[in-house]
């Protein structure tokens, strides 16, 4: 578990030179421009570097969780939003790939993926966050299939997107129960509002979509009527080390860029790395980064191990990484005083890209839910 093979060395190796090469340094211009990075993805699609999680046979790359969080730490550490724009693609597909039936895979998968387009998740609304059970986009039951009608909020890519993975009810009276999963590729009635200006993470889109009548046959339900909400757990267990190998990257960077200047920064005659208190942080950082990144690659051996259940393991990975997250950046802007505080350096981003990491696909209190639940049990 602690070695890693000689490819899995390779790939890691590959994916942080192309975030030094092709992402740290246009970085900062698409987060203070808040525009999509058309071209940056698409010179990741052409390396395999969106997608990776997804079969060879489905136009993915084919790693394994594990070889997955490596790209991802990495790519985390060159941008977090660039990486979430991405990796939107792996949230969507995950519920086609736990629960979709061989043809759906064929069908809704490849024609993403072997033309760089992009797809987007669809669970969350205004008044459904934490609580995915109170979703109230309905999907009504006509001949050959159902009706979508209803609205998702602060959807990544959902304005770029050619396949909806979307989250709707059969019955709202019946709760969890009636929760459906569809694969919907774009189509007449979808439409987008308001795009979120964000604190972080800004060269990712984050956007309402609406439904309004568009027409789903029923050979697009992902699993059964009814299932929607175990094929949505499914899919944040599995994903939610990513988050983690993501947070884990953001970390590393802003540790790094700390580090470094620490050595360089003197005050009352030495570098600042001679005090004691700067030590203790910059202990403290590498200590956490250090642990967070062996709870990731304990979930994603777990994931590719098929060590049901991995739920628990899932949501520490992600819980710690991102506190981790946001500790390590918080503290080196600190190491870096006033000039962290500056957009001249790079840790202030790092520390605004952390935030998210403690909020999406499932908050830190509902990751310790999700612990206190399984060690309950
Ligand atoms: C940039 C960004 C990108 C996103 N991308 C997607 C996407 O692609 N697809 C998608 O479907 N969603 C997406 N989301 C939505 C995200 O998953 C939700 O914002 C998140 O799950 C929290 O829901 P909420 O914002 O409604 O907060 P709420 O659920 O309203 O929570 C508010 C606060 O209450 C706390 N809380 C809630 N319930 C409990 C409880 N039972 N016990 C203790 N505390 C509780 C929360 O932890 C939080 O601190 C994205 C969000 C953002 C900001």
């Amino acid at each position: 578990m602690f070695t890693l093979t000689a490819e899995q060395a390779a790939i890691q190796k590959m994916a942080r030179e192309f975030a030094e090469k092709e992402i740290m340094p246009v970085a900062a211009e698409y987060d203070e421009q808040e525009k999509f990075p058309f071209p940056v993805l698409r010179k990741m699609w052409e390396t395999g570097l969106v997608n990776y999680s997804v079969p060879e046979e489905l136009g993915g790359a084919g790693l394994d969780t594990f070889t997955s969080c490596l790209v991802t730490e990495e790519l985390g550490r060159g941008c977090a939003g660039i990486t979430t724009a991405a990796s939107a693609n792996s949230l969507a597909f995950y519920p086609i790939l736990i629960a979709g039936t061989e043809e759906q895979k064929k069908k809704f998968i490849p024609p993403i993926t072997t033309e760089g387009k992009f797809a987007a998740f669809c669970l969350t609304e205004p008044n459904a966050g934490s609580d995915a059970a109170s979703v109230a986009t309905s999907a009504k039951p006509v001949e050959g299939g159902y009706l979508l009608n209803g609205s998702k909020c602060f959807i990544t890519s959902g304005d770029v997107a050619d396949l909806f993975v979307v989250f709707a009810t059969v019955d709202k009276s019946k709760g969890l129960k009636g929760l459906t999963a569809f694969a919907v590729p774009k189509t007449e009635g979808i439409s987008t509002g308001k795009k979120e200006i964000k604190l972080g993470i800004r060269a990712s889109s984050t956007v309402v979509v609406n439904f309004d009548n568009v027409f789903v046959p029923k050979e697009n339900v992902l699993g059964a009527e009814g299932q929607g909400f175990k094929v949505a757990m499914q899919t944040l267990d599995t994903s939610r080390p990513m988050i983690g190998a993501l947070a884990v990257g953001v970390a590393r960077g802003a540790y790094e860029v700390a580090l470094k200047y620490s050595k360089e920064r003197v005050q009352f005659g030495q570098p600042i790395a001679n005090f004691q208190m700067i030590q203790a942080m910059l202990a403290d950082m590498a200590t956490r980064i250090d642990a967070a990144r062996l709870l990731v690659w304990r979930a994603a051996a777990m994931i590719d191990r098929k060590e049901v259940p991995f739920a628990k393991e899932s949501a520490m990975s992600k819980l710690f990484a991102g506190d981790t997250a946001m500790e390590v950046t918080t503290n080196a802007v600190q190491i870096l005083g006033g000039y962290g505080y500056s957009r001249e350096y790079p840790v202030e981003k790092y520390m605004r890209d952390a935030k998210i990491m403690q909020i999406y696909e499932g908050t830190n209190q509902i990751q310790r839910l999700v612990i206190a639940g399984n060690i309950l049990r």
